[in-house]
């Protein structure tokens, strides 16, 4: 059979543990036995982050700039236990929080649906999407632990040197913590863009939270930007698509979202994306059925797995003992990567080949061949089949090998 040709370069970043292993099996199997593809490779894999003191980290994401669009595996983000499992010259950052740094992307994640797995809450039809903003906040905050009595204050200084605000956090009467936060109207701002864009896109309803009830400077600022953008650029054109942008307390969208039927994009702010994504991963089924992708304002993206590097399931692998891991997200991040590309390049082969290889991927779980994680929320079925790791891509080949021939 003749190989569908990618017209432009992928850029690679492969990781680490279980996930690597997956990687590679997802690869060999159902990618490049059919696509001619040119893949920019960047292995971030821990040793080789230590070992190029993380530039491959920057590298990665300059690649992605370059080319548009980019695949990621999961990678570990080091701790005090990982300095000493790998021997570590630093405690490197997060690759993630790196990349999206410097793509200045917000991460959207969308559940896979398959017939056979019902989520968790009953009213959920349609997918709800999750927008989680990438900047700042606690994510990139300054904190001190406060070892005795005294007083913890804010205080700004501008460019000139002019201070333009004091005020007291707290007169502590014994010890304690302290937090400072922040983030940026530029940022805010490319969020609030990238989340209309994308729902625009995808034709679903925006949904934002925050406390700005409480917090009447910062949360506040988040719902100004979030309404100016609204009305300025999108305003006319939902309402013409039938759509339309609803703003809320952050606790009033949690307890709207578990009587929603779905079908829209919920902007979260950071914090909250990072909680509420989890939920939303295991109430529709697993961490392995949610789609991760990061969009920059200027148009670039970087599809990945939602879930971690697995390091439970790689340390059985690696005692030679059998493993049953999920590799629908990774396979997810692979075809939503080659549609972009595609789309971009122009080429509707290529998307349509990422279209059959998702078909192939739900329909081996529909006919009841899935791994461990779903065998405990699947409906129950005589078909329903527990299967390693290699054994469900060998099912996913066997699927699309039908479905292209
Ligand atoms: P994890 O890799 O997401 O796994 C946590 C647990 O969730 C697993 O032990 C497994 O449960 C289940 N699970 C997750 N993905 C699965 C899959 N594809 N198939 C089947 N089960 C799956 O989180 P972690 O073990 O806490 O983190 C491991 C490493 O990943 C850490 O070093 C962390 O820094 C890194 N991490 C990376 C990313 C990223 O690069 N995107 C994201 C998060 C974490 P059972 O053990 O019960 O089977
Ligand atoms: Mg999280």
């Amino acid at each position: 059979m003749q190989k569908i040709k990618v017209k432009s370069p992928i850029v690679e970043i492969d990781g680490d543990e279980m996930t690597r292993i997956m990687w590679k099996m997802v690869k060999d199997k159902l990618l490049l036995p059919y696509l001619d593809v040119n893949l920019a490779y960047y292995d971030l894999q821990l040793k080789n982050r230590d070992a190029t003191d993380d530039k491959i980290t920057l590298e990665a994401a300059e690649a992605i700039k370059t080319y548009g669009v980019g695949v990621k595996c999961a990678t570990i983000t080091p701790n005090k236990e990982r300095m000493k499992e790998y021997n570590l010259k630093q405690e490197w950052p997060s690759p993630n929080g790196t990349i999206r740094a410097a793509l200045d992307g917000t991460v959207f994640r969308a559940p896979i649906l398959v017939k056979n797995i019902q989520p968790a809450v009953r009213s959920w039809k349609k997918p709800i999407h999750i927008g989680r903003h990438a900047y700042g906040d606690v994510y990139k905050n300054c904190e001190y632990r406060v070892p005795e009595a005294g007083k913890a204050e804010l205080t700004f200084t501008n460019a000139t040197g002019k201070e333009l605000f004091r005020g007291t956090i707290q007169d502590f009467k014994g010890p304690g913590i302290i937090q400072g936060i922040h983030n940026t109207d530029k940022s805010i701002s490319s969020f609030a863009k990238a989340c209309f864009t994308y729902a625009y896109d995808q034709k679903l309803h925006v949904w934002f939270g925050a406390k700005d009830t409480i917090s009447k400077t910062y949360d506040a600022q988040f719902r100004k930007i979030f309404e100016e953008e609204y009305q300025k650029n999108w305003k006319a054109k939902f309402e013409e698509a039938g759509l339309d942008y609803f703003f809320t307390l952050i606790d009033d969208a949690v307890a709207r979202i578990m009587k929603a039927e779905g079908g829209m994009l919920w902007a979260c702010k950071n914090y909250d994306g990072d909680v509420m994504s989890d939920m939303l991963g295991s109430a529709y089924g697993s961490l392995a059925m949610m789609t991760s992708v990061l969009v920059s304002p200027q148009g670039v993206y970087e599809f990945e797995a939602s879930h971690g590097t697995i390091q439970k399931h790689y340390y059985k692998y690696l005692k030679g003992e059998k493993t049953s891991s999920n590799s629908m997200a990774l396979i997810f991040a692979w075809t939503g990567c080659l549609r972009k590309r595609g789309e971009l390049d122009k080429t509707p082969e290529v998307v349509e080949f990422a279209k059959k290889l998702e078909e192939a991927a739900l329909e081996t779980v529909e006919s009841g061949v899935m791994t461990g994680d779903l065998m405990l929320v699947a409906t129950s079925d005589p078909r329903n089949k527990q299967v390693t790791t290699e054994e469900f891509i060998a099912e996913v080949a066997n699927n699309l090998q039908k479905k292209l021939a």
